[in-house]
């Protein structure tokens, strides 16, 4: 496992991320109602930005830090409220909340969240960050095994962040075969699997593979800062949700258009939102 989150943390890619999660995370909860969210690749959860790996990338400046630098008005944005409130504190301190951490800040008593991480420092440190935490489970397990051993949760409502780092060729199966295992042992649960836009066939590939396993709705939300690039550099970034909140195509469109000035190369930022629907044969 060579993947490190810590060069990448706060990039423009986890902005989009993020602010969308937190928006599936407010809607999950109009209801009264315990949800669980279970994050299978979560990370260490906390990223020092002053450190040698951030420091060696800088891909926080063009991500977190330029939301920072942005005019007022765009941090008021009311569906990146939630987002900011969590992120702001940390970015302060030269810190950048991961997504289990910010899952963690806006669970109601009732709610619990069920982080994975593979990696054994990443995993350690986020053991560590939960360590006494109720609500929270840190487990160092396959997260694509826990799609299949850890479903459906007791709570009945909930999501499922799918956020792998696509480093080896087989990912796209592991979604593919864990998705399909999640959904027979819980149809109704919502989940994001993320992905990076940099070679247009593989995420051709995946976009086709997860509408065709989608029971109902899906929504997927592609965000390019550039244009794609013949080299298939990291120019865009995707999230693809199956059942989803029936606002939230309209909520991720909302939020694109704020976050676009912010994070787009020289105002090259575009975004498409794809509403699917499969219907049973
Ligand atoms: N979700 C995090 C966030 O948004 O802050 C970032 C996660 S990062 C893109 C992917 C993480 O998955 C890495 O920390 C990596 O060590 C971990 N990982 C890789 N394969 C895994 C697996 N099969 N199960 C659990 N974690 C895995």
């Amino acid at each position: 496992m060579n993947y490190r989150h810590a060069f990448h943390a706060g990039n423009f890619a986890d902005v989009v991320k993020h602010a969308l999660l937190c928006r599936l995370v407010r809607y999950l909860q109009k209801k009264e109602g315990a949800i669980r969210i279970f994050d299978t690749h979560a990370g260490p959860g906390l990223y020092d930005l002053a450190a040698e790996a951030a420091e060696r990338t800088r891909e926080y400046q063009s991500g977190i830090a330029a939301l920072a630098a942005a005019a007022p008005a765009i941090r008021a944005d009311p569906f990146l409220a939630d987002y900011w409130q969590i992120v702001a504190p940390a970015f302060q301190a030269s810190r950048y909340p991961g997504s289990p951490l910010i899952a963690r800040r806006l669970l109601r008593e009732q709610d619990r969240l069920s982080a994975y991480e593979l990696h054994p420092e990443d995993g350690a440190a986020l053991k560590r960050l939960f360590a006494g935490d109720i609500a929270v489970k840190a487990i160092a397990l396959d997260g694509f095994l826990a799609l299949g051993a850890h479903l459906p949760p007791k709570e009945k409502r909930g999501l499922v962040l799918i956020d792998p780092p696509f480093e080896k060729t087989s990912e796209i199966d592991d979604i593919v075969a864990g998705l399909t295992k999640a959904l027979g042992r819980w149809r109704g649960g919502t989940y994001a699997v993320w992905y990076p836009i940099k070679k247009p066939a593989m995420v051709e590939r995946l976009r086709t593979a997860l509408t065709a396993l989608s029971p109902g709705e899906a929504v997927d939300v592609a965000f390019l800062r550039e244009p794609l690039s013949p080299d298939e550099r990291f120019v865009g970034t995707g999230l693809f949700v199956i059942n989803p909140p029936f606002v939230f195509a309209d909520e991720a469109a909302a939020i694109l258009s704020t976050l676009a000035p912010v994070l787009g190369r020289g105002n090259a930022a575009t975004f498409a939102i794809k509403v699917s629907t499969s219907r049973p044969a």
